[in-house]
């Protein structure tokens, strides 16, 4: 029916604009890029000092910090 693939077009518009607010995927790989440091212990990806202390402090509190300059 004519109603039914209108509903379908219009729902893949929907998605079309969605995507394309979230900039789509090629934003995801700059983000994804950005995530440049990781924790010297278990190597878990971060994206930036603040959150490496956060998590040695979290995950790993009998390690020493190593200094911000480690991860320039
Ligand atoms: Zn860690």
């Amino acid at each position: 029916m004519a109603r039914g693939k209108q509903k379908e077009q219009a729902r893949e518009k929907a998605q079309k604009q969605a995507e394309n607010r979230q900039g789509g995927k090629s934003q995801l790989g700059a983000r994804a890029a950005g995530l440049q440091l990781k924790c010297p212990v278990c190597k878990t990806p971060v994206a930036n000092y603040k959150i490496i202390v956060q998590h040695m402090e979290a995950k790993h509190p009998k390690e020493p910090i190593p200094p911000e300059k480690d991860f320039q």
